[in-house]
């Protein structure tokens, strides 16, 4: 038997659904389902400790995602103020350390605690914060605290912010996110474009002169939306030596999934594989691709490809690679290599 994949999945909202939805990670996905209505309480649960275990899924990007009360979500902690939004985000931060006191949980901070992770004999799933939206920086200065707190990548965008144009809503970065460019630049932040509007995204990429990535976006091409990238998008990543995480949400692999039936059958791994092949081709390699699911981010299993029930079914998803025809090295990229790549030259010594 060969070795299964080493998987880095690099969009997960643990945080929020634990603390807003009542979601405790710690728990298998088979508990949660048991617990909860039949269609979950944000679509059905796919995520849970032993799962992400049992597929070998080793390493997540953790995100604090904060809500905007202008958000539709039914979520029952929203924000006005930036403070308020910094409130909200601390108690994510808060809850990630108690998680981390959990021994098949550890915080990934910097190299070494990578290098434990990957090496650790007793499989744990490593934990690398990422801040989706970044309202929750009151200025853009406070971008230490944040780091010392252990935030190692930050997401301006979301919707709009404070800070970006974003989803839904275009438009350039505002002065403050001009400045929080430069301040994550000198804090040698990593800077995740996903969400962020197509005019922010280049002027971001002007002024922020560290590591670039798209932690869960797919290719415009086949779903046009702005949520999407484009080929000069994904160009620029390349360039940049980034990596794009491939959103496991049928929604955003198949162009009006949802409008033509939402049938979870319509969509599977090689719809996947479409997306990521294209982002191949116009890379001219395969080190730009990794796994970013967004896994129980707003939808539920019944908006996944058909071959995933649980977060470790992603296992499977290198076998779905090899029958498409990819290496065996390049699959070992493509489910965490890449992303390890990103880490290791981007994190802290
Ligand atoms: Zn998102």
């Amino acid at each position: 038997m060969t070795a299964p994949y080493f998987i880095v999945d690099a969009h997960e909202d643990l945080a929020f659904n634990a603390l807003v939805l009542g979601r405790d990670p710690r728990r298998a996905v088979v508990e949660t389902r048991a617990q909860e209505p039949p269609k979950g309480v944000d679509g059905i649960a796919t995520v849970g400790l032993p799962d992400f275990l049992a597929g070998n899924v080793r390493i997540v990007f953790a995100t604090i995602y904060v809500s905007p009360h202008t958000n539709p979500n039914p979520a029952n902690k929203t924000y006005q103020t930036a403070e308020q939004a910094q409130t909200l985000a601390q108690e994510q931060l808060a809850f990630y350390a108690l998680l981390a006191s959990d021994p098949r949980v550890s915080l990934i901070t910097n190299r070494a605690d990578l290098k434990r992770v990957i090496e650790s004999p007793k499989p744990q799933v490593g934990l690398v914060i990422l801040m989706e939206g970044a309202d929750p920086i009151v200025k853009p200065q406070d971008i230490d605290k944040w780091r010392e707190g252990g935030v190692r990548l930050v997401g301006p965008a979301w919707s709009q912010t404070r800070y970006s144009g974003g989803t839904g809503k275009p438009g350039p970065l505002t002065n403050l996110g001009k400045q929080l460019m430069r301040e994550m630049s000198r804090a040698k932040m990593i800077l995740d474009i996903s969400h962020m509007a197509e005019e922010s995204f280049w002027q971001a990429l002007e002024l922020f002169d560290g590591t670039v990535v798209a932690s869960h976006s797919n290719v415009r091409k086949f779903v046009p939306t702005d949520r999407q990238l484009s080929d000069e998008m994904i160009r620029a990543l390349v360039k940049r030596d980034g990596v794009i995480g491939a959103v496991f949400y049928n929604q955003f692999l198949r162009h009006q999934w949802r409008q033509n039936g939402a049938d979870k059958q319509a969509v599977s791994f090689a719809t996947v594989i479409e997306h990521m092949k294209y982002i191949c081709d116009l890379a001219g390699n395969t080190r730009h691709c990794g796994i970013g699911t967004d896994f129980d981010g707003g939808f539920g299993m019944e908006a996944t490809p058909r071959e995933i029930d649980t977060v470790s079914d992603l296992q499977k998803f290198g076998g779905a690679l090899a029958d498409a025809g990819f290496a065996d090295a390049d699959i070992r990229g493509i489910m965490g290599g890449n992303w390890l790549r990103v880490l290791d030259r981007a994190l802290p010594t």
